[in-house]
């Protein structure tokens, strides 16, 4: 488990962003039907008002996603945990590839739990910013990157692990490229109105089979850099 590095006081947080208010998160999570306890772990104990403006620190532990500028979101924590939960669940991935960084909690959540976290953002501001945040934690194994995530990170390809927090409507091809044969992928796939998280799993023989995990919303999947 990642013992992060921020000083104590940053890292629990006062009022709002209490140690209450984060155990209050992770019951929250337990009904809406998250099973894994190293996730709820995991969110329990990431500063989530680390990953977002002051102003917004009051509303760090709702069960809500939250503006971080650019017209971009930091996911719905319930959808976090269930992605993270569904990514880990035949076995610890050694090395993940998220695309869309954002605000770098998707990234730093898996970073506590898996050996090797490699991220993607096409606006560099958002990524100027999560790279900061990753240093304040002492997260150093987190790689991240300025580019068009639809071309995933090919010199660092197979990943075990691929992550989407962005949805197209399709899953780009050179992105499942990257995928180990016997990988696991989960993203959002749809219209911008309406959208499915999926997970793929290879089989080790080059076939993928595909599953249904319910109704998401995120923000589009959009090609090159921003
Ligand atoms: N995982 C993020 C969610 C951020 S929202 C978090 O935990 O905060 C999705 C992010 O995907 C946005 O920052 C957006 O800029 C980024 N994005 C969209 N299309 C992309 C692409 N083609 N390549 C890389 N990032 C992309």
């Amino acid at each position: 488990m990642t013992v992060y590095r921020l000083p104590a006081a940053d890292l629990k947080g006062e009022g709002m962003t209490s140690q209450r208010a984060r155990d209050r998160l992770a019951a929250n999570l337990k009904e809406g039907g998250i099973q894994d306890p190293r996730v709820i772990d995991v969110i329990r104990n990431t500063p989530r008002h680390h990953f977002i403006d002051q102003a917004l620190h009051s509303r760090a532990y709702e069960n809500t996603a939250l503006p971080i500028g650019h017209g971009q979101t930091i996911s719905q924590p319930w959808v976090v945990a269930r992605m993270t939960e569904a990514l880990i669940e035949f076995g610890l991935p050694q090395k993940v590839l998220e695309i869309g960084t954002g605000s770098g909690y998707q990234a730093a959540v898996l970073a506590a739990l898996v050996p090797q976290v490699f991220t993607v953002e096409r606006i560099e501001e958002l990524l100027r910013q999560a790279r900061r945040r990753f240093r304040q934690l002492g997260l150093t194994n987190l790689r991240s990157r300025y580019d068009d995530g639809k071309l995933g990170w090919p010199d660092e390809a197979p990943f075990d692990a691929i992550i989407l927090t962005a949805a197209g409507d399709t899953i780009p091809s050179r992105i499942l490229d990257q995928l180990s044969p016997t990988g696991v992928l989960v993203a959002p796939v749809g219209s911008p109105s309406r959208q499915t998280l999926i997970r793929m799993r290879g089989d080790g023989q080059g076939d993928f089979t595909q599953e249904e995990l319910g109704a998401v919303s995120f923000v589009p999947l959009l090609g090159g850099i921003g």
